[in-house]
Formats: C-alpha cells, structure tokens, sequence
C-alpha cells in the first residue's frame, strides 16, 4: 500500500496523494475507465449514463474501484466514442454523471463536462473532493454533486492511506454548500466503527448545513485491502445515534 511521507502539502498540490497529471487540457485527453449506459440511481430523480474516470490520489481501504486507481491503466473508450454515444442518446437521457476514481484529478474534466453539457445534457458529479480549487472553477458547469465525505478530517488518513486528506474534502464541502449546488453526502462505513463514531460525523455534518446525507454499507468481500475487520455493527444499528430530523433527506444504502 502507497504510504505517503509525513510533509503537509497544500490543498491541491499533485504530491497530496499519487502524481496523476494528464499531459493536456483537451478533452480528448480524458482517460476513460467505464460506462454505464442508463442508470436512475447515479442522479437523482434524473436518468443518466456514467462515464467512470480514471486514476485516483487515494487508496481508501474499502475502495472497490480498483481498477479504476490507475491514471495510466489502459483506456476502456476515447473521449471521441463518448461524444458519439452521447449524441446519440439527446433526448433520451437527461444527464450525464462523472464518477471514478477521482474525476477531478484530470485536467481535462472541465473540457469534457463542457462538450457534455453543449449537448444539453444535466452534469452531475461523483467526487471525494479531493481538490477542491478544481472543484471551485467546476461550479458553473455543475448541476449534482455526490460528495464522499468519509469521516471527520482527523481520521481520514487511516481511511485513505493519504496524510492531510481530511483537509481539502471537508473544504469541499464547504465550497459545494457555499454555492447551494444540488448537493448530497455519503459516507461509507468503516468495518469497525460504532455508533457513536457514525453520529459524530453526521452531527458534524448538519451542523455544516448538510441537508440529504446517505450513510453507505462497506463491501468488505470487494475491498482493495483483504485485512478490513469484519463488521460489528448492522448499518441500520450504526444509524441508531444520528438525529436524522436534522436533515431534510437521510437514507440508508446497504451493499
Ligand atoms: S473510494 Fe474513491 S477516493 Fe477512495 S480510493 Fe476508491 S475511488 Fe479513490
């Protein structure tokens, strides 16, 4: 497992995480790892395709993206293929989601959100808001974000392998909710957490002003790492010490 060195970079800078920096800012530079045709569970209320990114600055323990980690890992499509199927799907679909891995990590993002949306569809975005100033000049281009907030900043890089990843997600956060974007926060269970770990998180989140928050089930059989604890705590009973009537929308998704 990467482990990174002790040093505190600043927000954004390549070296937080695995060096992942596309050589252009073209679109067809995108490095594209999967598609999902039709999905109405990616976007809400909406129905979307996904296009899956390649290459991830984080190596969370329960990631089940492996394949997806890899910024150098052969593309599964052209940036030029997706316009064609995009294309051929106006009227059809009405968004199109960048997931991942970490979308944000590739500079072409910005052009290929651009291309999707002059075709008139609705972009929506899966981030763990691992950079946040590229996040800020994707706002205009933006309709839905799903933000991974995986725990309270301290404890992050025991999730994440990453020193100091705490920092920019929850400063995403607060840059998504600043700019009243349609906004929903998930976070994944670790194996061994209790229920008043998960509380403290959710109540550190409505106090930020978090209005729909999903609390997700860890697959612990497709994890990245084979040595996750197994799982004490049903998720339903992890939930059992959130005030849920804080939020406007609180779900559970198990795997
Ligand atoms: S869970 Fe998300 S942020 Fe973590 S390693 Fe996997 S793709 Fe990256």
């Amino acid at each position: 497992m990467h482990r990174p060195s002790n040093r505190q970079p600043p927000l954004d800078a390549p070296e937080m995480g695995r060096k992942i920096e596309p050589a252009t800012k073209d679109a067809a530079s995108l490095r594209i790892g999967g598609l999902t045709r039709l999905t109405t569970i990616d976007y809400p209320g909406e129905l979307a395709a996904v296009l899956f990114c390649q290459g991830c600055p984080w190596r969370c323990r329960y990631c089940h993206n492996r394949d997806l980690l890899d910024p150098d890992a052969d593309t599964m499509m052209h940036w030029r293929e997706a316009i064609q199927f995009l294309t051929q799907r106006r009227g059809l679909l009405d968004a199109v989601v960048f997931s991942g891995g970490e979308p944000t990590a590739q500079q072409a993002l910005p052009a290929a959100m651009s291309e999707a949306r002059g075709l008139g569809f609705k972009i929506g975005l899966h981030t763990s808001g691992a950079y946040p100033k590229r996040l800020r000049r994707l706002l205009p281009l933006l309709d839905w974000v799903g933000l991974d907030i995986k725990a309270l900043s301290e404890d992050y890089d025991r999730i994440t392998g990453v020193d100091g990843s705490g920092k920019p997600a929850w400063k995403s956060l607060s840059l998504l909710l600043e700019s009243g974007i349609a906004l929903e926060i998930r976070t994944t269970v670790m194996p061994d957490w209790t229920p008043p770990k998960v509380a403290a998180i959710a109540h550190a989140l409505a106090d930020a002003g978090v209005k729909d928050y999903t609390l997700q089930g860890c697959d612990i059989h497709h994890a990245l790492h084979r040595n996750l604890p197994e799982i004490r705590f049903p998720l339903r009973k992890l939930a059992g010490q959130i005030e849920t009537g804080r939020f406007a929308s609180f779900s559970l998704r198990e795997v």
